[in-house]
């Protein structure tokens, strides 16, 4: 048989081809052999390996190095580098370890809370490239939230002062608009339902104006009772103090009350007797009426420790001038009344001037001499009655005695102590 010269190209073909896989196998072989190797080297995974949770990459981004979340029970140099940037951030204060410990995981909700994401404690990529960003934030620390429903004051607003109104009004306190602003309105209405409850009256709604206000125990106003013009005024002296504990039932601010338009308040805390600032008002606008115009309250009521303080610092600034203490203390009395010994603690008695001049033989000064009776006021300190009433002439001071007192004590030309017989 004749042997085909196809079947001999053939025939060298495949001798070729087994000679070459001969040549190649023995690589392949090893490469296929170390690759088992190293699969079984890989160690068992643990729990902490076992805790980072895969993320499936975007087929279109390149892979970040680490793909996979950092959490609480993970450790390794990327729990460290991230310690080590929350700390630069102060995020974080405890030690860089290497451990993502509830330390490390509290740190991450701060910085999560701050910038806006979703705060699980738990660094996947959002989070990651925010702590690693140029743009992160350094750790602002919240305030502490205050405690209860808090504090609410002249100057606040909002749906709190809102309700509190309400509520005010349904009492009778208040007769503002409910509007949610805290004025000088509101302030009296918080301070009148404090003086008729039994509250310290400071005009500031606090935990028990509060809780009271919303009681069931809380009362209806009462109506200031019209003063009694039989009843006869108040006489403070030196030889008739007033108890230290002496509280004006019905006290108003002044700057709430009274329109700048009518009167400057010097200071803002200045407080007044209701009825005496509203017959001062009165007394005022009919003043600026007749062109006389430019008043200033300096003062209304004193407290005794106020008054205390008033005397001692008069005494001091005698001492420093060279006084002994007795005369010192003498001298004090001419011009400043020892503590419990002042009408201003009534709240009856107001400072008058005019801002930045003497007051004496100002239009206004005389204005006042002459017309205050008319408003239940009187000049209680004159110069031909220093013998009686121990003061020297204070021609700034008026007393509020009410009607028909001040006009017949005009009249009759009596001072306060002459007026009541106890000279
Ligand atoms: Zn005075």
């Amino acid at each position: 048989m004749r042997i085909r010269p196809v079947t001999i190209i053939l025939c060298v073909l495949l001798i070729g081809a087994v000679a070459a896989i001969a040549l190649i196998a023995p690589d392949t072989m090893e490469a296929k052999r170390m690759l088992h190797i190293e699969q079984a080297a890989t160690p068992t995974p643990t729990a902490d390996v076992r805790s980072m949770l895969m993320i499936t990459p975007d087929p279109n981004v390149t892979p970040k190095p680490t793909a996979f979340l950092l959490k609480n029970g993970v450790e390794g140099d990327e729990v460290k580098n991230l310690q080590r940037r929350l700390k630069e951030l102060g995020y974080y204060s405890g030690g860089v370890d290497g451990q993502y410990g509830p330390g490390t995981q509290d740190a991450v909700i701060r910085f999560q809370t701050q910038h806006g994401l979703t705060a699980d404690g738990i660094v996947g990529e959002g989070t990651r490239s925010a702590v690693y960003a140029q743009a992160a934030q350094t750790f602002i620390p919240t305030p502490a939230p205050t405690p209860t429903p808090g504090l609410l004051k002249k100057g606040d607003d909002g749906e709190s002062v809102k309700a509190m109104q309400q509520r005010l009004k349904e009492l009778g306190y208040y007769n503002g608009s409910v509007d949610g602003d805290f004025g000088g309105g509101t302030e009296e209405a918080v301070r009148l339902f404090q003086s008729q409850n039994g509250l310290d009256v400071d005009g500031v709604a606090a935990k028990k104006t509060f809780s009271l206000l919303y009681s069931e125990d809380a009362k209806q106003v009462t109506a200031t009772p019209t003063p009694d013009p039989n009843a006869m005024p108040m006489l403070v002296n030196r030889d008739h103090p007033i108890d230290e504990s002496y509280q004006p039932r019905d006290l108003v601010k002044l700057k709430n009350v009274i329109p700048s338009s009518v009167a400057t308040v010097k200071g803002s805390d200045i407080e007044g007797d209701r009825t005496a600032v509203n017959a001062m008002i009165e007394m005022f606008k009919d003043a600026h009426a007749e062109g006389v115009d430019d008043w200033q309250i300096s003062a209304g009521y004193r407290s005794y420790k106020y008054q205390k303080k008033l005397f001692d610092n008069s005494v001091q600034d005698f001492r420093n001038q060279g006084f002994s203490q007795t005369n010192a203390v003498s001298a004090t009395r001419q011009t400043v009344a020892d503590p419990g010994t002042s009408e201003h603690h009534t709240g009856l008695a107001f400072d008058i001037n005019v801002p930045g001049t003497i007051f004496k033989g100002t239009p206004e000064q005389i204005w006042l001499h002459k017309h205050c009776w008319d408003y239940g006021f009187v000049i209680r300190y004159q110069e031909d009655k220093e013998s009686i009433t121990g003061y020297l002439a204070e021609c700034w001071h008026i007393r509020y005695v009410g009607l028909p007192h001040s006009i017949t004590m005009r009249d009759r030309n009596l001072c306060l102590e002459e007026y009541l017989g106890v000279v």
